[in-house]
């Protein structure tokens, strides 16, 4: 196999912000370039994942991150060692992906209860838009999921291919701009009209122009171009996160998550080495910043949980820093203003309580956000002036209060005691917030009470 990108000299870091980090086109980003990959491969070996972790501790900062989507990240390049990447994950046998993205449930073609292989479709899809060469949006994403137990129905994409079984056998119901439950829906096809399908929203999309994406698109007017009857609504289904051990028919599958979504490349390869030690013996990308082992001895459950704790790796649905988006920060952007991880390490010890996953948290090294682009209903932000307090906006709305970093954990602790105190038995931490009034929420952290 072969890696065939190269950055160009001088062509470093052009990429605008929004656009797809690859490794023909790295992000410039606080800590140097970013390059963004997903193996062809979706089975993946310890030794791959070695190799990796050596190659982003020699040609990066060492820190790696799972994206939401289940992309690896690599981060701190530099001009110079992009190509140098490129060139070890081509000695490796890793091929990253290029093109458009096509993702399917990380689990496709092994888990026993999925309608559909969706992987011979997907690959039929890459090979059918390789060839149209189709002028598409850089961050256009195709979804096709097969089901099972780890589907796909949070994902939002462009395209989607979702497995349907009918009167008439397995059909693929094609919907634009959206997940399983909000996609328009287009049409349902049999599985040889599939590529034809999605072949003729990409045409539509290139039509439109090189910015078009799913949502900018007439499901109506497609339907008619495929001559497709309407579309009767998918069954309602609630996806099922990654992260924890989930039975797949006969094995034990275990999803790991990167605390915050972040790891070094030292504590991944002890962590891989520890796992191979307890039976494991492939990993997959997942979305949620997850990563799935398989092959783990029965017994030896606990015991890799346990590794994966030694390095700040979740491996349970309850993980309260679960409940909190985080940015790079300090360690990884030269924007932030402080420590992020440090400050989500510091709620979760002095809240870690009130974490109960029914309210946003979100911690932002600046106003601009990237972890949670959304309001939150409590948002640390850090500003030149120290870190804001925000309450139901977003890292870049005015702070209701500001500390110097120093301060935070105890406003912290302070803001735990206070809702500790108020709240009712049974109560949601989330609720406890709306029904405190935000002036009290901001003299706890200011240390007025
Ligand atoms: S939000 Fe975080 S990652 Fe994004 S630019 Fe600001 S400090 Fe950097």
């Amino acid at each position: 196999m072969t890696a065939t990108c190269v950055l160009p000299p001088g062509e470093a870091g052009a990429l605008r912000r929004g656009a797809c980090p690859s490794i023909a086109a790295p992000m410039r980003t606080g800590d140097g370039l970013l390059v963004r990959l997903r193996p062809v491969a979706t089975a993946l070996t310890a030794q791959d994942l070695l190799a990796l972790a050596d190659l982003a501790r020699a040609h990066g900062n060492g820190l790696i991150e799972i994206t939401a989507r289940g992309n690896l990240q690599l981060r701190g390049l530099t001009e110079a060692s992009v190509p140098r990447l490129a060139a070890g994950l081509a000695a490796a046998g890793i091929t990253p992906q290029t093109g458009v993205a096509i993702e399917v449930p990380p689990l496709a073609g092994i888990e026993p209860a999925e309608l559909a292989d969706a992987v011979p479709l997907a690959d039929a899809l890459r090979a059918a838009l390789a060839d149209a060469a189709l002028s598409l949006a850089p961050k256009l994403a195709v979804v096709v999921d097969g089901g099972g137990v780890l589907f796909l129905a949070d994902m939002v994409a462009d395209i989607r291919l979702d497995a349907v079984a009918g009167a008439q056998g397995l059909a693929w119901r094609l919907s634009v701009g959206g997940d399983r439950a909000t996609a328009r829906a287009v049409a349902l096809l049999p599985g040889e009209r599939a590529v034809e399908g999605v072949m003729t929203v990409a045409a539509a999309l290139a039509a439109i122009g090189p910015a078009a994406r799913g949502r900018d698109l007439d499901p109506a007017l497609l339907a008619a171009a495929l001559g497709a009857d309407p579309v009767p609504p998918l069954s309602a289904a609630s996806p099922v996160h990654p992260l924890g051990a989930h039975r797949i028919g006969t094995e034990t599958v275990l999803g790991l998550a990167p605390a915050y979504g972040q790891i070094h490349a030292d504590r991944l390869a002890a962590l891989v080495r520890a796992l191979a030690g307890c039976g494991a013996t492939e990993f997959r990308l997942a979305p949620h910043h997850t990563l799935l082992v398989r092959g783990l001895r029965a017994q030896m459950l606990a015991a890799a949980q346990a590794c994966a704790m030694r390095e700040r790796v979740w491996s349970t649905q309850d993980a309260p820093g679960r409940a909190v988006s985080v940015c790079a920060g300090a360690a990884g952007c030269a924007a932030a203003s402080f420590d992020t991880h440090a400050a989500a390490d510091a709620l979760v010890a002095e809240a870690g309580d009130l974490l109960d996953g029914s309210f946003d948290v979100h911690v932002s090294g600046c106003p601009k956000g990237c972890a949670h682009p959304a309001a939150a209903a409590v948002t640390l932000c850090g500003t030149a002036a120290g870190v804001g307090l925000i309450l139901g906006g977003r890292a870049g709305d005015a702070a209701a209060a500001i500390l110097p970093a120093d301060a935070l954990r105890p406003a912290l602790t302070r803001l735990g005691a206070l809702l500790r105190a108020r709240r009712a038995e049974g109560e949601t931490a989330g609720n406890l917030i709306d029904r405190t009034a935000p002036a009290t929420l901001v003299s706890a952290y200011q240390g007025q009470q």
